[in-house]
């Protein structure tokens, strides 16, 4: 099945800034790449336009 939403590629260098930029802190920075709580994203789209790696994904 494909889901939809944001999501982190394995470019993640772990900066953290999209984190930093959540209105939902739904993001586990614990892990690397970062990996976003698809449950609790409202997909405003932060995330993908600050990452300065360009590696958050948007899949419709
Ligand atoms: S799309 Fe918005 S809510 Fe979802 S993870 Fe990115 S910054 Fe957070
Ligand atoms: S902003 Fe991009 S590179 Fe930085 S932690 Fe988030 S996904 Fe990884």
């Amino acid at each position: 099945m494909h889901q939809t939403g944001y999501f982190v590629g394995e470019d993640c260098i772990g900066c953290k800034l999209c984190y930093s930029v959540c209105p939902q802190k739904c993001i586990d920075i614990s892990k690397k790449p970062v990996v976003i709580n698809q449950n609790n994203c409202l997909h405003c789209g932060n995330c993908a336009e600050i990452c300065p790696n360009q590696c958050i994904e948007k899949r419709n």
